[in-house]
């Protein structure tokens, strides 16, 4: 079993089009290091390396002397020194959580307990849907199910610091619990997995839906922040454009499903093993479960059909 811990999955480079996303991988992660990025912000990457979190989960440090905290990362006692060197001296206020991936949240337990700062966030980690009869939730281990945030932040939420504003923008697709915060009077927003440079973002069912996923894409290309700070990779340029690019990416693939099912071919398997053929087949299994939100998606959209409800062994016809 595929265990989605920590979840982005590689486009395959073999299928770009005029459409796809400008992928940059080009990144130093500088771990233990607190990197000044921009004014008021910092960023430690945690050394948590692998095929879904690329060089490790990004931490962010906002303000000067009190001090937010996005993303405190994973259980690992480096990079929680890492963290305790960067705020030394320093009050931390805020820690603040973009979504519940074991990646991303659960330092935070131990960041309140060292600094006494409320933790804020959508809400606990949760399925975007009820499972179905005698389904089983293939990314239950990827979830942080400890983490209870003090504050539940509402969308267009202001969290307010010294010297910084956050507005909070909720942002399920990844998870449903997904927020990106936007550093208000700058041009900056950090976007946690919700759109990455380095690669897409898993959208896999039942934590993840598709549905969700496309409507908060809308909401980063109807906003004017151009520069993204994402929870993996380096800084994100010409933000929206990417965006867009990232809808039109996913347009795609549905149409690619589509097109396979209406010539027949029944099973994710099958689909997989076509759309993705140049993919690292380490990555299959997660591919699949992205082939699956869709179908979810195309399913309620009443554009194919299958004999109970979406899952990854079912069979589909148009
Ligand atoms: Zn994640």
């Amino acid at each position: 079993m595929v265990t989605l811990n920590h979840k982005r999955l590689k486009t395959d480079r073999n299928t770009r089009t005029m459409a796809d996303p400008n992928f940059r991988t080009d990144f130093e992660p500088a771990y233990g290091q607190a990197v000044d990025i921009a004014d008021n912000v910092q960023r430690i990457t945690a050394p948590n390396k692998s095929a879904f979190t690329f060089h490790g989960t990004n931490t962010y440090i906002v303000g000067q002397q009190n001090i937010a905290i996005i993303d405190p990362g994973p259980a690992d006692e480096s990079h929680l020194a890492s963290i305790q060197n960067a705020i030394e001296g320093r009050k931390v206020t805020h820690v603040i959580v973009t979504h519940t991936h074991i990646d991303h949240s659960p330092l935070a337990a131990q960041l309140k307990k060292l600094t006494g700062a409320q933790t804020w966030a959508e809400g606990p980690h949760r399925a975007a849907r009820e499972l179905h009869i005698g389904e089983i939730n293939a990314l239950d281990a990827s979830g942080d199910k400890d983490f209870i945030p003090d504050n539940m932040v509402s969308h267009g939420q202001k969290i307010i610091g010294d010297g910084w504003e956050l507005e909070a923008l909720l942002t399920p697709g990844h998870t449903i619990n997904h927020a990106c915060f936007a550093l208000i009077g700058t041009n900056y927003l950090f976007s946690g997995d919700h759109i990455m440079g380095w690669s897409t973002s898993i959208v896999a069912p039942p934590d993840g839906a598709m549905s969700d996923y496309m409507a908060s894409l809308d909401i980063m290309i109807e906003r004017d922040e151009t520069v993204y700070f994402p929870g993996h990779g380096g800084r994100l340029e010409k933000a929206r454009e990417f965006s867009r690019a990232l809808k039109s990416h996913r347009k795609m693939r549905e149409t690619a499903i589509l097109s396979r099912i209406r010539k027949g071919d029944s099973t994710i398997g099958k689909i997989v093993s076509i759309i993705y053929k140049s993919t690292d087949p380490r990555l299959h299994g997660a591919a699949g479960l992205s082939v699956l939100a869709h179908i979810e998606d195309l399913m309620a959209k009443g554009l194919i059909k299958s004999d109970g409800p979406a899952s990854i062994d079912g069979n589909y016809w148009a």
